[in-house]
């Protein structure tokens, strides 16, 4: 029994020794890594509802890492939050998303919506809507063909600065979605105040929606709740055939999730694009 406890204590320093030497090793790439161009976005489709049609994709980024190969946006993305790297990040998902819009195009793929997320760092500094301005601007892409995810913490948490990006944002014509609706605390009165055209309706309702009646009676309300106020409503996380048509059903308008597609490579979301891959 000894021996079990030494094991144990040997087991856990081990794996907290790994896990913050990776720590060290993925904070110490993430500059460099920016500089060397070693991330890319992966597109997850969303597809309406009603047509069965894919409509937009989210973008969502991926670090090929020379020696740990594919790491996962929650390796890293909480890192370069911590360190603020994350603002560059930020823009250059911008860049690359309206780049890849612009490509799509080109090869006369339907007018499609990609969706980047932000981050609450992004908020505090007015860089940020240069940024899009020029990103749309360099790529002659439509702006409603952009779509910005923003945590519906972001939005709780917000200062007069966030406010008033978030309206000069809109006023380029970009869309904005809340990311995570339900997750995020107390009023909904920010609802009111704040230039908004998408609720995203959180992975964690959407998960239990056929076995847990709260989850399916939150759903339905945020539903009916974005109906109310003119807002699209997404569904994230949907991941079978019981929870489709459970959306289906509640009138939601899209949905987005592992039962139509993973997120894949640009080139293979441009592949269903072409193929015409429905639901
Ligand atoms: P999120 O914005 O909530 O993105 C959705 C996540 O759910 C993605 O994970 C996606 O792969 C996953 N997902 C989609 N459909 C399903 C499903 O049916 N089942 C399950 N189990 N999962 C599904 P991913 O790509 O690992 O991203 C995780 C988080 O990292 C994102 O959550 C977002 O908060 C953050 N993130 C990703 N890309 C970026 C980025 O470019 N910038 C920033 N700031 N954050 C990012
Ligand atoms: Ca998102
Ligand atoms: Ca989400
Ligand atoms: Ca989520």
């Amino acid at each position: 029994k000894k021996d079990g406890i030494a094991n144990t204590f040997k087991f856990y320093s081990l794996e907290l020794y790994q896990r913050s030497s990776e720590r060290v090793m993925l904070s110490n790439g993430l500059r460099r890594a920016i500089e060397r161009n070693e991330f890319c976005l992966f597109y997850q489709p969303k597809l309406n509802l009603k047509t069965g049609r894919i409509v937009g994709a989210e973008a969502l980024i991926r670090w090929q890492h020379p020696e740990l190969g594919l790491v996962m946006p929650s390796k890293f993305i909480p890192l370069a939050e911590e360190t603020g790297l994350i603002v560059y990040l930020s823009e250059w998902v911008i860049k690359q998303a309206c780049s890849q819009i612009r490509q799509w195009q080109q090869q006369d793929l339907m007018p499609i919506r990609v969706s980047v997320n932000l981050s609450g760092r992004d908020f505090k500094r007015d860089r940020l809507v240069e940024n899009v301005e020029q990103a749309i601007a360099a790529h002659e892409i439509a702006p409603n063909c952009l779509e910005l995810e923003i945590t519906e913490g972001i939005i709780v948490s917000h200062t007069s600065l966030t406010k008033e990006i978030l309206a000069k944002l809109r006023a380029l014509g970009i869309r904005i979605t809340v990311d995570d609706f339900g997750t995020g605390y107390s009023s909904l009165s920010y609802l009111r105040n704040f230039p908004i055209d998408t609720l995203k309706i959180d992975r964690c309702f959407v998960q239990n929606i056929d076995k847990n009646d709260s989850d399916a009676a939150i759903t339905m309300a945020v539903i009916d709740l974005a109906r109310a106020l003119s807002l699209e409503v997404v569904a994230e996380g949907v991941e079978n055939q019981a929870q489709l048509e459970f959306m289906k059903r509640a009138n939601c308008d899209c949905i987005q999730g592992f039962y139509f597609s993973r997120p894949v490579p640009a080139t293979e979301f441009a592949g269903m694009l072409a193929a015409g891959k429905i639901l």
